[in-house]
């Protein structure tokens, strides 16, 4: 197969190791930079220019969209799904996935364990915001927040007023959120692919620390899913319409609840922790389901 990684750096571990995983399974596979692309979006002949040529003829992509360019990247999907290249992620649904908000709300509507949520811009009414997820302590995240930045334990009710204040006054959206003690500063990453959870790892904060994030100096090892999680997991990704995703579950006394479902997991973390090699099991997902034209969204919201 022809395969492009939309990545906009050659050098991250993530897109090494797919495209390395790619080539050792014999495909012809290419790093594209995709905000160096342009497009033709005329009906007759769609194409995509990159570096003076026109990308033809590739069966997959696989993209590896970042956060801050999820505009322009998720247009260059849209561009390789109108010309009918298979995508496991397709522009639709990495968009979905960008907004926590939309994500909770989309899981919420399929059942699926959340923790208890209230989202807000700009309330007169803090105290019934705070009542609504149960008091203090409680976790209020910004919205376009990633790796741990922008996520706040407030212990107390006065803390968490202050702070809820301190983002009105910033025009912020914020998540309210429930607190999660008895997770205690771990959270379960599991690396979904199709309808498998292929890897998971546990996520440990560093010493008095509740993000787990490994950004913020949290450690990482591998761990056994109950059923139970890995049907959560599973059905997640799902209700998102992601075939990759990486799905952050944190135990709770009320069984796994989801945090949140993102588009480009990385590959680093999961696979140094679990010796898995989760790159060569995209590669072997796109071998089985890369059809083109198979554009599948059937994901309402
Ligand atoms: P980000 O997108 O910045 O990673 P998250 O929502 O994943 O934001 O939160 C970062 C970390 O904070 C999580 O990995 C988890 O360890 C911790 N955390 C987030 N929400 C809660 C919660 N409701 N209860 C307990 N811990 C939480
Ligand atoms: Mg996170």
């Amino acid at each position: 197969m022809k395969i492009a990684i939309l990545s906009q750096d050659p050098t991250l571990y993530s897109t090494k190791r797919l495209k390395e995983a790619g080539e050792e399974r014999g495909h012809e596979m290419r790093v594209i930079n995709y905000l160096r692309c342009y497009m033709n979006i005329t009906s007759s002949k769609p194409a995509i220019v990159y570096k003076g040529k026109p990308l033809e003829n590739f069966d997959a992509i696989i993209p590896r969209i970042g956060a801050s360019r999820t505009f322009y990247g998720t247009a260059v999907v849209r561009q390789f799904e109108v010309m009918g290249v298979f995508t496991p992620n397709e522009s639709q649904a990495i968009s979905r996935s960008r907004d926590k908000l939309r994500c909770l709300q989309i899981l919420a509507r399929q059942g699926i364990g959340l923790p208890v949520t209230g989202f807000a811009h700009a309330t007169e009414d803090i105290d019934g915001l705070i009542e609504t997820v149960g008091g203090a302590p409680l976790v209020i995240k910004l919205l376009e927040g990633t790796q741990g930045i922008g996520v706040v334990l407030a212990e107390t009710t006065q803390a968490a007023k202050s702070v809820i204040e301190a983002f009105r006054g910033l025009d912020a959206n914020i998540l309210v959120q429930e607190f999660i003690k008895e997770a205690a500063g771990a959270d379960i990453r599991c690396f979904v692919i199709g309808d498998k959870v292929i890897a998971s790892m546990k996520r440990q904060g560093a010493e008095g620390e509740f993000r787990s994030n490994l950004h913020r100096g949290g450690k990482a090892e591998k761990i056994k899913l109950t059923p139970e999680e890995r049907s959560t997991a599973v059905r997640s990704a799902k209700a998102m319409g992601l075939r990759v995703a990486g799905v952050d579950l944190l135990r709770s006394n009320h069984g796994p609840v989801v945090m949140e479902v993102n588009s480009s997991p990385g590959l680093e973390g999961i696979e140094r922790a679990t010796e898995i090699d989760v790159a060569g099991k995209i590669i072997g997902y796109l071998e089985k389901n890369a059809v083109p034209g198979k554009s599948r969204d059937r994901i309402q919201y």
